[in-house]
């Protein structure tokens, strides 16, 4: 809910402005306060706009113009109330500090609407903040984690050109080897980036069908496993040996493979990653326990976001993009995700489906 911060000197004009807003809003009242020579508000929290009279537009000019500057570039509308003949009495500076003014006495209908065209501006302001700061971390993402790979595929191209005949048959399948393995990791990330875009579009497709989720589940294990080279050991249980549900067999391919390759990921090598497939009153669940590095409480709270990665990952590479696709598929299935961590002790997720 918007919150409105009101600035009234007018003790019955504040009282029935906010016990009007209040039907829509979360209306914060304040007075101002002097302190070393500047006025500033005794109330100090956060708000989507500002409705402010003359009087105090006067006194706290300064903190308004401070406001703005400290939220840019997200746009903090004020609003001014004020007596028709008034507005010709603004002085410049004034015009300055404000975005938009209502004059008395006040017309219901169009304080509303000024209000609505004010937060819908800052709130305008506030997705296209997000947007940038996502742009930011995919470039930074993209210019990190891309060059790895490139890196290997130009030395090994160019070990490969340069002296092909100095290196044995072995070497030089070892070198195309490498230059194959960099390229499907660039496409994998390229494909997730593509998954993500298609999501946030609404253009992601969810076609569930039957399926044998136990058969499903093992066959997906034994693929993992085997790129793995068994410094992870995969143990998967299931609670039953032959069960159907309805799910989308792609969707759930890329949770239970972003789940399982960050478990195996995030842990050291010859640990052990617990896979349990379970059922219950129509739902799926599916748990995966690692004994890993754990992630920070702080870093929990933002794990599904694009490009969001902890703060305890170090030197293991990754785009931070798994989890937000593992989120979209479980979405699409209205289904729920929870994670438990500790670091240094370990983490499980649960997916729970319906079915
Ligand atoms: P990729 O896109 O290649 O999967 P990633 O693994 O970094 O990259 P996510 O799978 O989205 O990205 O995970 C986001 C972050 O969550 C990781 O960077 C890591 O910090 C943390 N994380 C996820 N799973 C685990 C886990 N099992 N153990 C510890 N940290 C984890
Ligand atoms: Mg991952």
């Amino acid at each position: 809910m918007s919150r409105i911060l009101l600035f009234l000197e007018h003790t019955e004009n504040r009282r029935l402005l906010s016990e009007w807003l209040a039907m829509r809003y979360e209306v914060l009242l304040s007075n101002s306060e002097v302190q070393s020579g500047h006025a500033v508000p005794l109330l100090d929290e956060a708000f989507d706009l500002c409705i402010i009279d003359g009087p105090t537009l006067d006194n706290l000019w300064e903190w308004v113009r401070a406001k703005k500057k400290a939220e840019q570039p997200v746009f903090l509308p004020f609003l001014l109330i004020t007596p028709r003949p008034d507005v010709k009495l603004m002085t410049r500076h004034l015009w300055q500090s404000i975005d938009d003014l209502v004059t008395k006495p006040i017309e219901k209908m169009e304080l509303q609407a000024r209000v609505e065209i004010l937060l819908r501006s800052r709130q305008l302001s506030l997705e296209l903040k997000t947007a940038n700061e996502l742009k930011s971390r995919f470039v930074s993402m993209v210019s990190h984690e891309f060059r790895n790979p490139l890196n290997i595929i130009s030395v090994s191209a160019q070990l490969l050109e340069r002296s092909s005949e100095q290196w044995s048959q072995e070497k030089q399948s070892e070198f195309l080897q490498r230059i194959q393995t960099a390229s499907r990791k660039m496409a994998k990330m390229l494909d997730d980036i593509l998954l993500i875009g298609k999501a946030e579009v609404g253009q992601q497709n969810f076609n569930p069908a039957p399926h044998n989720l136990t058969k499903f589940c093992s066959e997906l294990v034994a693929e993992i496993q085997l790129g793995t080279s068994n410094a992870h050991t995969i143990v998967f249980v299931s609670q039953e040996e032959y069960a159907n549900a309805y799910v989308d067999e792609n969707l759930l391919r890329h949770i239970l493979s972003n789940l399982l390759s960050n478990a195996i990921k995030y842990s050291p090598q010859g640990s052990i990653v617990h896979f349990e497939l379970a059922f219950q009153a129509g739902e799926v669940v599916f748990q995966i326990k690692d004994e890993g590095i754990g992630i920070p409480l702080e870093d929990q709270k933002r794990l599904f976001e694009s490009f969001h990665r902890a703060t305890n990952v170090g030197n293991i590479p990754g785009t931070g993009l798994g989890l937000a696709i593992v989120k979209q598929s479980v979405d699409l299935h209205s289904g729920k995700i929870a994670v438990t961590s500790k670091v240094g002790v370990g983490t499980t997720f649960k997916v729970t489906l319906p079915c």
